[in-house]
C-alpha cells in the first residue's frame, strides 16, 4: 500500500518528498526522515508545535528577574559593544546590549565567526532567548537576533510562534529559527493543495472547522480561540480514524456469531468451588466470573479486559474460568510475561487443583526436552487440559487439539504481535481474557479499545492491611538493616530490589551484586539466608532461588525487577527498593504489590540518594502517600506529561496519534466514538462516495496493524 501522508488520505500533491520545500533539500530531508520520521510535505505539516510563544510581548531588560530564569523572553535593545574572552576551544564572544531600563550580555560559544560578522554595534535588535542571572547581571547564551527594522517590515503569520518537537541534530542543521521558516515555506507551497477530508454533515454535526483553517491555525494561531478550534478539529480526525476502525472490527466480530459455547458448569468447576478453593471469593471476583460466564454462553467470541490492582486476586478468576472451559470440553491456556511468573502460576494451579481430574502442563522458552515433549504432545492429542507458559505458547509448533479459552496475564508486558498470534491457533477464535494491573480508567479503556469489554476487580481480599511506605536516604541504611533484622526475627521475609545488574560506570546506582555482598556482610548470622535472582541468571538457577524464597528456605531475596510482576509469596512483608528514583511510578507500584499479600502488616521502603530531581521526589512522595493504583496511574500520566508516548504504549495503546491524547482529551474521544457509530450506522461499509475519504482514514489505522488487543477477533 502506498504511504499517503496523513493529511491527504488519498494520493495528493502533499505526498511529495519534503526535500522540495524551500530551505530543505536532499541532506536535510534525509535528516528529517531519520530524526523525526518526516518523509512527505504532508508529514511536515502534521508535525505540530508542542507549544507557542508570544512574539508580540517585548520585555524591558529592567523587567527581567530570577523567576524568569531559563524561560524564553524577547527584548528590544541596542548593541553597545562587543568583546572576546578565552582562547582556542574555550573562546567566547559577547555582545553588550542595553535599553532604557538596563543592560545585558549576549554570549556565544559557537558560530562566533558568523555572529561577529553579522552583528553591528549601534543598531537595535529584537533579541530572543533564555536569560540567566549571576550576581545581578543578566546574560543570554546563544540568543536569536533580528534587526528591528527587518523584523518589523517582515510580514508574520502570527504573533504566537510555534515551538516544534525537534532533536539535537535537527536543531543544529536548521537552527532555532530554521524549522519555523521551513514550516512557513511548506505552508505557502502546500496551502492550495489542502482539500477537505471530512464530509460536510459530519463537520456540521460536530462543529468542526475546515481542515485547511485548522492546519493554518495550528502552525500560525490567529487567536487563542482559533488555536483551540484547530486543535479540536485535528484531534477529532485522529480519534475518528481509530474509532471507525475499532467499531468496524467490533461489528465484524459480532456479526460472525461464532463464539464457542460454555453452557455447562461442570464437575471440575463445582468440585473446585465446593472442595478445593482455599478462600471465599470476594464479591468482585464472583461478579467477574459471572460476567465471563455470560459472555461464554452468548454465542459471540469474548474479548474481555480484566483490570484489578496488584494483589486483587486475578489469578483465581483466571483459573476458575479456565475450569469452565475444560468442563465444556475445551482446552485453555494462560500466557504470562516472564518465566518466573509462568512457573509460579503452574505451581499454584497444580497445587490448588490437586485431586481434580485435570491435566495441567507448562511450556516456556527454557523447557527441557521432556517437559517440552509432554506439553506439545499432550496439547496436540487433547490430553492436556490447561497449558501455562510464556510467549513460547505462540510458537508455531504449539498445536492445540481444541483451544477454546485464552488468558493473558499482565498484558501490558507483551508485544502486540505476540498477543495477536494466539488467536490464530484455532479455526474458530477462542474466548480471550486479558488481565492487567495497569489501571486505565474504565471509560477510556472502553473507548480506546472499543472492541473490548471491561471487568474490574475493585475490591481486595479481606484482611489486607494497607502497606506502609517510607522513603529513606542512604544515610538511614543502618536503620534499614536493623528493621530488616527485626522483621526476619519475626519469621517474615524481605525482597531487596536493585535497578541494575552490572555496575555502571556512569551512574552511581546501587548495583545488585554489590548489594548482595553487603547484605551478606551485614547479615553475618548463619540463620539469615539470602538468595539472588536476576535476568541474567540461567533459568534453572532463577527457578531454584525463587523456590528457596517461596518455601522460606531464604529470608531475603535480592533481585532485579524481574520479580516486578505477579510474584506471589504471601509471607514476604518487606519490599526494599534500592535507587528507587530510577523506577517509574507504575513499576514502583507493581514492585510494592509483591508484599501485603498475606495477613501481616507489610512495608515498602524506598531507598534513594540525597539529591533527587523534582519529579523523582514527587514520585517517591506519591508512593508514600497512597496505595491506590488508579491514583498513581493518573499522577504518573501527569508527571510524564501529555506528550509521552511511552505512557500510552505501556497501557497498551499504540495508535498513531500526533496530537490527540486519549488520557486527556476524553470528552472528544467520546464524541469521536459517537461519530464513528453514527457514520457506520448510516453507511456500514463506508461505500457511499461521500465517505470515501473516511474509508481511507479508517484504512490508515487498520492498515497499520498496530492495534492492541482490539485486534483480537
Ligand atoms: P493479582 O491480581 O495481583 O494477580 P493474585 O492473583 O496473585 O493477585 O492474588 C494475590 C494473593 O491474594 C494470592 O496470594 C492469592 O492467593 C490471594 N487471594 C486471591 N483471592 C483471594 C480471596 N478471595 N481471599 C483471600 N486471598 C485471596
Ligand atoms: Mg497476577
Amino acid at each position: 500500500m502506498t504511504k499517503y501522508s496523513y493529511l491527504c488520505v488519498m494520493a495528493s500533491w502533499l505526498d511529495n518528498n519534503v526535500k522540495y520545500v524551500a530551505g530543505v533539500g536532499e541532506a536535510r530531508a534525509k535528516l528529517l526522515e531519520k530524526e523525526l520520521g518526516i518523509l512527505s510535505i504532508g508529514d511536515l505539516l502534521r508535525h505540530y508545535p508542542f507549544r507557542y510563544i508570544d512574539r508580540t510581548k517585548i520585555y524591558s531588560i529592567g523587567e527581567l528577574n530570577e523567576n524568569m530564569n531559563s524561560s524564553l523572553v524577547q527584548l528590544r535593545a541596542r548593541v553597545t559593544g562587543i568583546g572576546y574572552a578565552g582562547a582556542g576551544r574555550k573562546q567566547r564572544f559577547s555582545a553588550f546590549v542595553s535599553d532604557s531600563t538596563g543592560s545585558a550580555e549576549l554570549i556565544w560559544f559557537q558560530g562566533i565567526k558568523w555572529i561577529e560578522k553579522s552583528i553591528e554595534v549601534g543598531r537595535e535588535y529584537l533579541i530572543f532567548g533564555r536569560p540567566s542571572f549571576f550576581r545581578g547581571e543578566v546574560s543570554l547564551v546563544h540568543p536569536e537576533l533580528d534587526l528591528v527594522e527587518k523584523a518589523l517590515s517582515r510580514k508574520s503569520h502570527s504573533g504566537m510562534q510555534g515551538i516544534y518537537p525537534s532533536t539535537e541534530k535537527i536543531g543544529s542543521a536548521l537552527g532555532a529559527k530554521g524549522f519555523y521558516k521551513v514550516i512557513c515555506n511548506a505552508w505557502s507551497a502546500a496551502e492550495q493543495h489542502i482539500t477537505e477530508i471530512m464530509p460536510r454533515e459530519v463537520m456540521e454535526r460536530y462543529n468542526l472547522i475546515p481542515l485547511k483553517e485548522a492546519l493554518y491555525n495550528i502552525h500560525f494561531p490567529q487567536s487563542p480561540e482559533k488555536l483551540k478550534a484547530a486543535e479540536r478539529r485535528l484531534k477529532f480526525d485522529e480519534f475518528l480514524g481509530v474509532q471507525l476502525s475499532i467499531q468496524s472490527m467490533r461489528s465484524d466480530r459480532l456479526s460472525k456469531n461464532n463464539g464457542f459455547l460454555f453452557p455447562k458448569v461442570g464437575d471440575l468447576f463445582n468440585t473446585f468451588f465446593n472442595e478445593k478453593i482455599p478462600f471465599p471469593l470476594t464479591g468482585a471476583q464472583k461478579r467477574v466470573i459471572k460476567e465471563i460466564r455470560q459472555d461464554t454462553v452468548s454465542g459471540y467470541q469474548m474479548n474481555r479486559l480484566l483490570q484489578g490492582d496488584v494483589g486483587s486476586g486475578k489469578t483465581m478468576v483466571a483459573l476458575m474460568s479456565m475450569l469452565l472451559a475444560v468442563d465444556n470440553g475445551f482446552q485453555a491456556c494462560m500466557m504470562a510475561p516472564t518465566e518466573i511468573l509462568a512457573r509460579q502460576h503452574f505451581a499454584t494451579i497444580c497445587r490448588q487443583t490437586e485431586g481434580l481430574n485435570l491435566k495441567v502442563a507448562i511450556l516456556t522458552g527454557s523447557s527441557k526436552s521432556k517437559e517440552r515433549r509432554l506439553a506439545l504432545e499432550g496439547i496436540a492429542s487433547g490430553e492436556v487440559d490447561i497449558l501455562i507458559g510464556t510467549h513460547a505458547l505462540i510458537e508455531d509448533k504449539v498445536q492445540f487439539a481444541n483451544l477454546g479459552y485464552v488468558v493473558i496475564d499482565e498484558q501490558h508486558r507483551f508485544g502486540v504481535e505476540q498477543r495477536a498470534r494466539l488467536w490464530t491457533k484455532n479455526q474458530q477464535p477462542p474466548h480471550i481474557l486479558v488481565m492487567t494491573a495497569t489501571p486505565i480508567p474504565r471509560t477510556l479503556a472502553m473507548t480506546m479499545y472499543g472492541d473490548l469489554d471491561v471487568s474490574v476487580i475493585d475490591e481486595l481480599p479481606p484482611g489486607r492491611q494497607p502497606i506502609r511506605t517510607y522513603h529513606y536516604t542512604d544515610a538511614a541504611r543502618l536503620k534499614l538493616w536493623g528493621f530488616l533484622r527485626k522483621q526476619i526475627a519475626e519469621g517474615r521475609q524481605a525482597y531487596v530490589v536493585y535497578p541494575l545488574i552490572k555496575e555502571s560506570e556512569t551512574m552511581d546506582y546501587k548495583d545488585l551484586e554489590d548489594g548482595f555482598e553487603s547484605i551478606v556482610r551485614d547479615f553475618p548470622l548463619p540463620d539469615y539466608r539470602v538468595t539472588v535472582c536476576h535476568g541474567k541468571m540461567k533459568p534453572q538457577d532463577k527457578e531454584e532461588s525463587m523456590r528457596q524464597f517461596k518455601e522460606h528456605e531464604a529470608d531475603i531475596l535480592v533481585a532485579t525487577s524481574v520479580i516486578e510482576v505477579g510474584v506471589d509469596v504471601p509471607n514476604a512483608t518487606v519490599m526494599v527498593i534500592e535507587s528507587a528514583e530510577r523506577f517509574g511510578l507504575s513499576q514502583l507500584h507493581q514492585l510494592r504489590g509483591r508484599v501485603g499479600r498475606g495477613g501481616g502488616q507489610s512495608f515498602c521502603i524506598l531507598m534513594s540518594g540525597e539529591k533527587l530531581s523534582r519529579e523523582a521526589r514527587q514520585r517517591l512522595q506519591a508512593m508514600c502517600e497512597t496505595t491506590d493504583g488508579f491514583r498513581l496511574a493518573e499522577l504518573d500520566m501527569k508527571l510524564r506529561g501529555s506528550g509521552d508516548i511511552n505512557g500510552t504504549q505501556q497501557s497498551g495503546m499504540a495508535f498513531d496519534l500526533k496530537i490527540a491524547n486519549p488520557t486527556l482529551d476524553t470528552e472528544l474521544l467520546q464524541t469521536a466514538r459517537e461519530a464513528a457509530i453514527w457514520i457506520l450506522a448510516n453507511d456500514p461499509n463506508l461505500q457511499n462516495p461521500k465517505n470515501a475519504t473516511l474509508k481511507a482514514l479508517r484504512a490508515r489505522h487498520a492498515g497499520k496493524q498496530r492495534f492492541d488487543f482490539s485486534q483480537i477477533s
